[in-house]
């Protein structure tokens, strides 16, 4: 018999939950979309971000999968990490390790962008021309494949048991796919969301091609690792930021191949234009 923690959110359950928000959005982007501005068409992008995001799921079924899940059962068996050191009760412990998995995600996202080795992965995810619920699938498999080390190293560390682990994994997709939306949200519901979890307009300043902006908002969950590392960016209007990275600004150099041949070839320079400021002087 397993015990709470040895449990996991049903696959039915998570499968529900994931394509039901990436429908719900992909009608709402229709609806009410955030950013009116269209370089390519949607169903050729979604489409690409789709093919990205297969290979990529292909990738975390053979390396990630077998690994992780059996590592959260052997760390809830033998009380490895921090959590487990102090006995804490299910109810505790389980937001406990959602948290700390969302700040140290929160940790390697900053890595993705800092080390050069890293950035040309993260890259391709930020080549895309536009945003939208498809962008949150698009993920280099070199990227997802290189951060599985650090998702042991973050099971290992935290002392995450199997429910943490899968709560957060759904939770997870289920926000990335809400913060890369093209939806608009009043501003007056968006403000308010965006003091506890990342929002559209907070995630489309990231996707900025100006340094400085890109350089904040890098929480995947909650806004509270921005806001405590002085990180978190609010004044930028969607309007007035264009989306992708400098070298990379024209459809041709953002299809398929180029997405996935893009960490393997010669870099491309700039990689982020100046903050706005110093570029008007
Ligand atoms: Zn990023």
């Amino acid at each position: 018999m397993k015990t709470t923690r040895e449990k996991a959110v049903p696959g039915w359950l998570g499968a529900v939950l994931i394509l039901g928000t990436f429908g719900a959005l992909v009608w709402l982007e229709n609806r009410r979309p955030l950013r009116r501005r269209t370089i390519e068409s949607k169903l050729r992008r979604n489409l690409r971000n789709l093919a990205v995001a297969t290979i990529g799921a292909i990738s975390l079924q053979l390396a990630e999968k077998p690994l992780v899940r059996p590592l959260a059962r052997l760390v809830e068996q033998r009380r490895l990490g921090l959590l487990k050191q102090i006995a804490l009760p299910a109810w505790l412990e389980i937001p406990l390790a959602v948290a700390l998995l969302d700040y140290t995600l929160y940790l390697w996202h900053v890595l993705t962008h800092r080390v050069p080795f890293l950035w040309r992965f993260h890259q391709a995810h930020h080549v895309d021309l536009e945003m939208d619920a498809s962008t949150a699938l698009r993920f280099h498999f070199g990227e997802l494949l290189i951060s599985v080390p650090w998702r042991a190293l973050q099971i290992l560390t935290i002392g995450v048991c199997p429910l943490a682990l899968s709560i957060w994994q759904n939770a997870l997709l289920i926000e990335i796919m809400f913060h890369h939306s093209n939806v608009e949200l009043s501003p007056e519901n968006e403000r308010r969301l965006a003091k506890f979890i990342v929002t559209p307009r907070l995630h489309g300043i990231h996707h900025s091609i100006v340094e400085d902006e890109v350089n904040s908002n890098w929480s995947s969950g909650l806004t509270i690792w921005d806001w405590l590392h002085r990180t978190l960016r609010v004044d930028v209007p969607q309007d007035a930021i264009t989306i992708g990275v400098p070298a990379f600004l024209h459809p041709t150099e953002v299809e398929l191949p180029e997405v996935l041949e893009m960490p393997f070839v010669r870099q491309r320079e700039p990689r982020f234009l100046p903050p706005r400021e110093k570029r008007a002087l």
